[in-house]
């Protein structure tokens, strides 16, 4: 490796934490360089994000404000089936996962951003890291950042043990454009964030900025999610494809089968309230299922590990995105002033990695708490899509 002032940062994973980690790292003085999997264009897994303090923060840093990436709802209101919604007042701006991508890219131009670049193997030898991609390509750093979400290649490298569990529910998705829904269900949707429950399942819906983060209405989108209950064992026939691929944690827009479509559609219509049956049936579906990722460790050597890569939160909590931007700016803090050359400041590492720790436990119980409220994941509720 080149003689260098800067401390050099690979950062594996391109997504919204690795983004956030690039900015965080860059404004202490490092180095950072991104290495991300995704060959072309990035898949917009996210789809909706609430908009948290942690996020909003960067972006004020960023010379933006959260309010330019996002739609403001008036209120919530929660649907039933049988009588008319109640509603209550409560402000929230909500933006989406390309939209904050796209903010948190653009002011990248001059960091190394590498494409097509799959982590297949990290070596360490004195203050050197090696990170060997799966076409050949190899890059040095003083330290190495995973951000590479639940499946991360660097925590399997650096702590085996730890492994993602079902945690008993999917979420079937739905992102359409304003445009293509009726002008009724818009006018209910518009302005709210949308709740409905029972037994095994729950609904929620909000209007989210556009595909190139338009904000004025009538070229958004519609955000939706619903978790329902379904065992373990029926996962795989649900995740089977159109295109015959196989998805294990995500199957994305255009990829369900017909006949699970037409099983969904049925579902929707025998227990869901009228209006979001018909957003369902609008819909080019897409599924996750939920997995729990215990927090474990989140530094090794000259590695750590940041966002869904450290440990997974249930999405109720709304706050996978902002753990990961808080991971990135702890880290960053706990490197600052450090130089090539010099030991690694591994009281501070320490420090951050016990506090993020303690919150990221803290936080994955009261995910857990919220899903057991919901009746979502416990043993004695519904269960949906059961094979006989
Ligand atoms: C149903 C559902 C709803 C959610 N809703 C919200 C919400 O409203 N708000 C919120 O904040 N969060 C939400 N989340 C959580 C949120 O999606 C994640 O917490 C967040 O995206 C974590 O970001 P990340 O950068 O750590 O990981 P990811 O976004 O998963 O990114 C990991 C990146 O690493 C890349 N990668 C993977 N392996 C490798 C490799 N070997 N080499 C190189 N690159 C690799 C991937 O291609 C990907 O780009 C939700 C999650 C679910 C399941």
């Amino acid at each position: 490796m080149q003689p260098s002032k800067a401390v050099k940062v690979v950062v594996v994973g391109g997504s919204v934490g690795g983004l956030a980690a690039a900015h965080e790292l860059s404004a202490v003085g490092a180095e950072a360089a991104v290495y991300e999997r995704s060959a072309g264009r990035m898949q917009a897994r996210g789809a909706g994000v609430v908009m948290q303090p942690e996020v909003e923060e960067l972006l004020v840093r960023l010379g933006m404000s959260a309010r330019a990436v996002s739609v403001e709802l008036r209120e919530r209101q929660q649907l039933h089936l049988h009588v008319r919604p109640f509603r209550y007042e409560a402000p929230q701006l909500m933006t989406a996962w390309d939209t904050l991508y796209r903010a948190l890219r653009q002011p990248l131009s001059g960091v190394c951003y590498r494409l097509d670049s799959e982590l297949r193997r990290v070596r360490v030898e004195g203050s050197e890291v090696t990170a060997e991609f799966a076409d050949g390509y190899t890059t040095q750093g003083h330290f190495l950042v995973g951000a590479d979400g639940i499946g991360s290649a660097t925590r399997r490298l650096l702590d085996p043990s730890a492994h993602p569990s079902y945690a008993g529910y999917v979420a079937w998705r739905g992102l359409e454009p304003e445009s293509a829904l009726p002008g009724d269900l818009l006018e209910l949707l518009t302005g709210r964030f949308t709740f409905f429950g029972s037994d095994g399942l729950q609904m929620l819906c909000y209007v989210v900025p556009g595909p190139d983060g338009e904000l004025a209405e009538g070229s958004r989108r519609v955000n939706w999610v619903w978790y329902m209950n379904v065992p373990e064992r029926d996962l795989p026939r649900l995740l089977a494809s159109r295109s015959g691929k196989s998805y294990t944690t995500f199957l994305p827009p255009g990829e369900m089968l017909p006949e699970t479509a037409v099983e969904l559609a049925a579902t929707a219509e025998a227990s869901l309230p009228p209006q979001f049956a018909r957003l369902v049936r609008c819909s080019d579906v897409f599924m996750q299922p939920v997995f729990d990722l215990p927090p474990h460790r989140m530094i090794a050597d000259h590695a750590a590990l940041i966002g869904d890569a450290a440990g997974t939160v249930r999405p109720h909590t709304a706050s996978g995105t902002s753990k990961a931007f808080a991971d990135a700016a702890g880290l960053a803090v706990a490197l600052r002033g450090w130089a090539p050359g010099q030991d690694l400041p591994a009281g501070r590492l320490a420090d951050w990695e016990r506090e993020r720790l303690l919150h990221l436990v803290a936080l994955s119980r009261a995910g857990i708490d919220l899903a057991n409220r919901s009746s979502l994941g416990t043993a004695d509720s519904r269960r949906f899509f059961v094979s006989v």
